[in-house]
């Protein structure tokens, strides 16, 4: 999420001047947060819209700050990637998503996103290995989610046939915001797209989203990818989304992230429902 890295730094800005010395703050800050295991994950639900139960989850990380409270994302990854904090914090990501799940009543699918860094910079295949052998998840449980800024060079492109073949699914994450959606599309044979939320969020009111919506509903079933449409909010749109064919849906009227405790209550009820 390029486009919010600005906001990266504003944590630590209240009694430090020196955009630098604010920048070196929050990377310690999150150095210390990463050893003394305050970062935690969230887990969103995803729902089945034909069959009306959950699919998965999707794990989505908290900075869980002694002090300033929760801390979302967007505030502290781009951080991590300029530090390279997202190396080590990645893997603890991947390994912690997987055996959460191993621990859920239900064996759904867990979806976890990559930094376009962690794959610049790391042996991501290796990664996801170790964290499937370490968890014991089933490669098919696990659904590996990256943006268009993800540059797909062939050495990349070949990390992802290599997971591909060992089970693992990927997924092309807020698809339509890029410049390039189309032609990225083109160069890798993904398992899903995941609708961005603004057509969701837009598609009740503008005849233009739900076309956009449609068209790349369409598209995904041609290419033999299935989609998620995210930021899920009204049943007006779920019912919208149903008639246009999407596979699953994720977003507040279905449930907010919530943490491991919560989660696995919520897949033991929805088990029973
Ligand atoms: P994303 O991958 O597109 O994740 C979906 C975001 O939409 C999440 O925000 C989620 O809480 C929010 N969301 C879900 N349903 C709704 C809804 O109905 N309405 C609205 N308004 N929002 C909804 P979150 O958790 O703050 O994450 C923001 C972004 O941070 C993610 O966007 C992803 O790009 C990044 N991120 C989150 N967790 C991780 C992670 O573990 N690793 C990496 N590399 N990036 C992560
Ligand atoms: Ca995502
Ligand atoms: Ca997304
Ligand atoms: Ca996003």
């Amino acid at each position: 999420a390029k486009s919010d890295s600005d906001s990266g730094y504003r944590l630590y800005d209240a009694n430090l001047k020196d955009p630098r010395a604010e920048r070196r703050a929050l990377e310690g800050a999150l150095r210390s947060a990463h050893e003394n295991r305050e970062l935690e994950l969230f887990y969103q639900p995803i729902l089945d819209i034909a069959t009306n139960r959950m699919w998965g989850c999707e794990a989505l990380v908290r900075w869980k700050h002694p002090t300033k409270g929760m801390i979302l994302p967007l505030q502290f990854i781009t951080a991590a990637e300029e530090s390279g904090l997202i190396g080590p914090i990645g893997d603890w990501i991947l390994e912690e998503a997987c055996r959460t799940a191993m621990t859920w009543p239900l064996p759904l699918a867990v979806a976890v996103n990559l930094s376009p860094v962690q794959f610049r910079s790391r042996d991501v295949f290796a990664s996801v290995r170790q964290a499937l052998d370490a968890s014991g998840l089933p490669a098919r449980r696990l659904i590996l989610e990256i943006t268009e800024s993800v540059r797909l060079t062939e050495e990349a492109t070949a990390t992802l046939r290599r997971l591909k073949a060992l089970g693992v699914s990927i997924a092309l994450d807020d698809f339509g915001t890029g410049y390039a959606s189309m032609s990225y599309l083109s160069s890798f044979p993904f398992d899903k797209i995941k609708i961005d939320q603004s057509f969701v969020r837009a598609m009740m009111d503008s005849p233009d989203s739900r076309a956009i919506i449609k068209a790349t509903i369409s598209l995904a079933n041609d290419l033999k990818m299935s989609t998620t449409a995210e930021g899920v909010e009204t049943e007006e749109q779920l019912a919208a989304l149903r008639q246009a064919g999407a596979s699953q849906a994720q977003g507040y009227l279905i449930a907010k992230p919530m943490p491991r405790d919560a989660i696995a209550a919520f897949i033991a009820e929805a088990q029973n429902a």
